[in-house]
């Protein structure tokens, strides 16, 4: 069986410990022997990025443009090779990991031209004879610590910035899922950087990812999980002044009007709810729907659900994969379980699914009849399940929309421009979806989360060198 060790100062480093990469599709499939880094592999790494740091911080906007642009050719070139892992491990459909793997190597070829980009700024003093100049500096070695969800695409996001700012990176991928990071990672290894400016570390969060959070080394810490993960070592950082982009759970809303175009509403809501067996973020989990329209929807819906192939991520015919695991299929079927108890009408799907092959298999999910305070309205559950909330009108369905302690995305469908402009102006949270599902946004556009969503500066984009650079103000007196 293949062995992944890490990779720290651009050296393989194997580790006592492995752990098996299982295909969610089919439980018998073990990918790969998986190093599971130790503390002490983590301040190896840590130590090489700060070393490295005065080395990489100092290269030419043309050294880090050509590396970085190295990067996303490779990953675009082997979509379909890095895709069908990703497929494989995760559980998503090979079109979607194929489409997530293309995303990577295009935010690579995103932000190398990015470090061409001005990113200091002259201003007029309110002196006389006085210069003021507002300059940005990377600032150092930078922690990355993401979830399995979007095992390559959200890496990429991270890293490519990280290091076309000229900062150096110790990057931990979730323990669940490391082939397609492990690939990546390898890409990045020989792309020509400083021994040390990237560095791949494996292992549990309690262990490595505690090790990079405590370390007074690492400069600032960008961590995509969950709002319990993310709330923990957001304390830790503060507390000895680290920087923190912290990108955590959703609980999506996605409002449907009297006037909105059925299908459409339907398709939002199906591809939203339920594409990526539901583990996205960006989800949409609460499906707000005002009387004109609901019984037609509620209806449409479930005859799209019914038509839905569940099936392994890597069969063509596919429409969705299985639950990423054993453990994520547990907390699906608890949270079916209280949504019965709680009184909601569970109107199609939730039952396990019997294939081919043995793998977590779970068939979608939709209440009915549902209130905002129930807890599968309340908890992000992070599986193919959705519950539909009927409100009175456009108005009670905003306040319902806003009523979660997680403002990641939020969408509408209607064909009014006056309710858009207004939801635009008063949904609460970082990103609005119109007549669109709440999950899939442009590569070059920022990401960020209001409430619990998210805390600190918004990820990818120009956005992204708010919080990969530091600002530094020079006044200066000309004599
Ligand atoms: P998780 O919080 O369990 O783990 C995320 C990462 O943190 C993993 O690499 C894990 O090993 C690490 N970790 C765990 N404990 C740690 C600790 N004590 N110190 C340091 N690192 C630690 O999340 P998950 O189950 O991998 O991913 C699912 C979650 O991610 C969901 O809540 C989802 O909403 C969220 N997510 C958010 C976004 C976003 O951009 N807002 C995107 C994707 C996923």
């Amino acid at each position: 069986m293949s062995v992944f060790p890490n990779l720290i100062a651009g050296e393989a480093v194997p580790a006592r410990e492995v752990v098996h990469n299982i295909n969610p599709s089919d439980t018998r499939d073990v990918i790969g022997e998986y190093a599971m880094a130790s503390r002490e592999d983590a301040e190896t790494a840590i130590a090489a990025a700060a070393q490295a740091f005065p080395l990489w911080s100092r290269t030419n906007a043309l050294q880090r443009f050509e590396i970085l642009d190295r990067i996303g050719t490779e990953v675009g070139a082997r979509s379909s090779e890095i895709g069908d892992m990703l497929a494989r491990e995760e559980g998503k459909t090979l079109k979607e990991a194929t489409a997530e793997v293309l995303r990577a190597g295009q935010l690579f070829k995103f932000f190398a031209a990015e470090a061409y980009r001005a990113n200091s700024e002259g201003l007029p003093s309110v002196r006389d004879q006085i210069g003021l100049a507002v300059t940005r500096e990377p600032i150092g070695v930078v922690g990355i610590i993401t979830p399995w969800n979007f095992p390559i695409a959200i890496p990429a996001w991270k890293i490519a910035p990280a290091l076309a700012y000229g900062n150096t990176v110790v990057f931990k991928p979730a323990e669940l899922v490391p082939g397609s990071a492990w690939l990546l990672a390898d890409i990045i290894n020989r792309s020509g950087l400083a021994k040390g400016a990237f560095n791949l570390v494996m292992g549990h969060g309690s262990v490595v990812g505690d090790a990079i959070v405590s370390s007074r080394q690492v400069a600032g810490l960008s961590f995509t999980g969950s709002t319990r993960v993310g709330k923990a070592i957001g304390h830790t950082l503060f507390e000895r002044g680290a920087r923190m982009q912290l990108e955590m759970g959703g609980k999506n809303p996605l409002i449907v009007l009297d006037d909105a175009p059925l299908e459409l509403a339907v398709d939002c809501a199906l591809q939203g709810a339920y594409l990526s067996t539901g583990q996205r973020c960006t989800a949409s989990s609460r499906l707000i729907v005002t009387p004109g329209i609901h019984d037609a929807f509620v209806a449409r819906l479930i005859e799209r659900m019914t038509a839905l192939a569940v099936g392994d991520a890597r069969d063509q015919a596919t429409d969705i994969g299985p639950v990423v695991s054993k453990a994520q299929l547990a907390i699906d079927e608890h949270y079916l379980e209280i949504g019965r108890t709680e009184g909601a009408c569970l109107a199609h799907g939730g039952e396990r699914l019997n294939r081919k092959t043995p793998g977590h298999y779970l068939n979608p999910a939709l209440f009915t009849q549902t209130t905002n305070g129930m807890t599968i309205n309340r908890d992000e559950i992070f599986g193919p399940i959705a519950a539909v909330i009927p409100a009175r009108d456009y108005d009670e369905a905003l306040a319902i929309a806003n009523d979660t302690e997680a403002g990641l995305s939020s969408g509408i469908v209607t064909q009014s421009a006056k309710i858009i402009r207004h939801f635009r102006d008063n949904a609460e949270a970082g990103m609005i979806q119109v007549n669109l599902p709440t999950a899939g946004m442009d590569f070059h556009a920022p990401f960020t989360g209001r409430k619990q969503a998210g805390y600190g500066p918004a990820e990818k984009g120009s956005y992204a060198r708010d919080f990969f650079t530091a600002v530094k103000v020079t006044h200066e007196r000309f004599i």
